[in-house]
């Protein structure tokens, strides 16, 4: 009996030097180089993980946009702003003069919840080789309303129909926005086809283009906006995919 109780208390402690060995290999303190060239000091476990997490962050992150144009609509635009904030997503909105005017509140709550706001032009002009310096001024004019609610200058302008001169951009320090996924929203009522069109065409930095004048297209955007979540996507603005 005694034999076998000192037998077993033997190998506990060679089981306990053992254990104790490896803890200390694995916890020993080194130095290395990041690929940043950043020397940092941890165990071994520590230096083995840094690059994978650093991978995967990469990986994981990516981006598309959504904007909404013609907007503030009185209750469409309201009703689209909670489906954003519930899902924690920001968005482009390039408002006309003459809706911003009309609805200040909006356009004060989509700067407090995050998102870009852009112009539109006053009225909704398009830009033709006769109208150039009224355009102008509607842009002018559209920055002034804006500015005056929310407090900051405008960088961005999508102009109507995609009609622009690119003389703007110097002589009003503003840049153009187009689009690369154009779900034809405004002349659709149906909801799931809106929303297909969207989550098929769109990929990794693309810029959808949608109205925030319609029920329809809100209720297609944010359909769209939680299938390409679940793939993988984060919504951001514009400006994130432009200058990131
Ligand atoms: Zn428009």
């Amino acid at each position: 009996m005694k034999k076998i109780a000192t037998a077993i208390l033997v190998f506990d402690l060679m089981a306990g030097l053992l254990f104790l060995g490896l803890w200390e290999s694995n916890g020993e303190m080194i130095t290395w180089k990041e690929t940043t060239g950043k020397t940092v000091t941890g165990t071994q476990a520590d230096r083995l993980a840094v690059p994978e997490q650093t991978h995967d962050s990469q990986e994981e992150i990516r981006k598309i946009a959504i904007t909404f144009d013609d907007g503030p609509h009185p209750s469409y635009t309201e009703q689209l702003l909670d489906g954003l904030k519930e899902r924690g997503v920001h968005a482009t909105f390039f408002v006309t003069g003459e809706h911003a005017k009309m609805h200040p509140d909006i356009i004060k709550r989509m700067q407090e919840e995050g998102h870009l706001i852009g112009n539109h032009t006053y009225s909704h002009i398009q830009l033709t080789p006769k109208n150039r310096e009224k355009f102008k001024q509607e842009l002018i004019d559209t920055n002034a309303v804006i500015q005056e609610i929310t407090g900051e200058e405008v960088q961005y302008v999508r102009p109507p129909y995609g009609a622009w001169d690119k003389s703007f951009e110097k002589e009003l320090n503003m840049f153009p926005v187009l689009w690369t996924v154009d779900p034809l929203d405004w002349c659709s009522s149906n909801v799931a086809c809106i929303t297909e069109k969207i989550v098929d065409k769109a990929g990794e930095n693309d810029i959808i283009l949608m109205h925030d004048y319609f029920d329809t297209s809100v209720t297609a955007a944010l359909k769209a906006i939680d299938e390409l979540m679940e793939e993988g996507y984060t919504f951001v603005t514009v400006e994130e995919i432009l200058f990131d």
